[in-house]
């Protein structure tokens, strides 16, 4: 008698008790990536990212804490497209861990079947451009972090096979949400059709091309060189020729520069930023920091 009911409680335990699901280790390049892949793996994925939202994601100081985290992990999710090339490489060879391998399905790599912009006919890297391969900021365009979060979910329903059906539903939502967000992005910057911006560092071709807005003069002569006085000067003296007044200023660019030139412009310095976290009061996901980045444009161009 005794027998049985142990043995009832067992099943009743098997059949009742809730489901202990492994969580992917997962390590994020950066804050953007980041926030994609939280939206997609809710709590069925562990989170690191190695870069601080106001760091330069071309430029990451490199931690043996990430080493670490690296060999650790299940999965890497990268931006690609040699966004990472100064940092990354030695921080995975590092970690010596199989499953972060070139190809290995713990190498996720989120430019795939992305359309690149800027993308020369040569390689280019005289002067240290850091866009030596085509622009990498493309997650500016929320269409491009839709086909993000497809390939992260589809990398974490290979790995974890069991939370295939969470990963799809949390990705539907994502989705949708966007969707929603993004028709309503473009209704507000419809009357701004075609409308200059300057920016720092080139981190808006693609929120250039999907809004409508031309953000074709930069603070840097080329992506990643500092600019000379000379430089700013004749950015300043376009501005003011062609009725240019606002600047696109991300918190791991120097402010100061911006603030100068606008002066000399008679512009205004805007705060936006790529990555959640990066701006105080901007929100802690991709839709929100892309909402604080919309807002803050578009109150500069009504101001203006
Ligand atoms: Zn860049």
């Amino acid at each position: 008698m005794k027998t049985n009911r142990l043995l009832f409680a067992c099943l009743a335990w098997l059949l009742f008790a809730p489901q202990v699901h492994a969580k992917l280790n997962v390590v994020a390049t950066t804050a953007d990536l980041a926030a994609l892949a939280a939206a997609v793996g809710g709590d069925r994925v562990e989170l690191t990212t190695l870069a601080r939202p106001t760091e330069d994601p071309h430029f990451v100081e490199p931690k043996p804490s990430f080493i670490v985290k690296l060999n650790r992990a299940d999965a890497v999710i990268e931006g690609g497209a040699e966004l990472e090339s100064a940092w990354l490489g030695p921080l995975l060879a590092g970690a010596r861990n199989p499953k972060l391998a070139v190809n290995a399905p713990g190498r996720v790599v989120c430019n795939a079947g992305i359309q690149m912009l800027d993308v020369p006919a040569q390689r280019d890297r005289s002067q240290g451009h850091v866009h030596a391969s085509g622009n990498p900021h493309y997650l500016m365009d929320p269409l491009n972090a839709r086909l993000a979060a497809r390939t992260i979910a589809a990398a974490f329903t290979k790995l974890e096979p069991a939370s295939a059906t969470v990963f799809q539903a949390n990705l539907d939502t994502f989705t949708a949400a966007l969707d929603a967000r993004l028709a309503e992005w473009r209704k507000r910057l419809e009357p701004f059709a075609g409308r200059r911006v300057v920016a720092y560092h080139d981190s808006w071709a693609y929120f250039a091309r999907r809004f409508g807005v031309r953000v074709d003069l930069f603070l840097e002569p080329k992506p990643g060189i500092p600019p000379s006085p000379a430089h700013l000067a004749a950015v300043a003296a376009q501005m003011k020729a062609d009725n240019v007044r606002v600047i696109f200023q991300e918190p791991h660019l120097n402010r100061r520069t911006a603030d100068t030139v606008a002066r000399a412009a008679g512009g205004t310095v805007i705060e936006v930023t790529q990555f959640p976290g990066g701006l105080k009061g901007a929100g802690p996901g991709y839709l929100e920091t892309m909402e604080h980045n919309l807002r803050a444009l578009v109150s500069a161009l009504e101001a203006k």
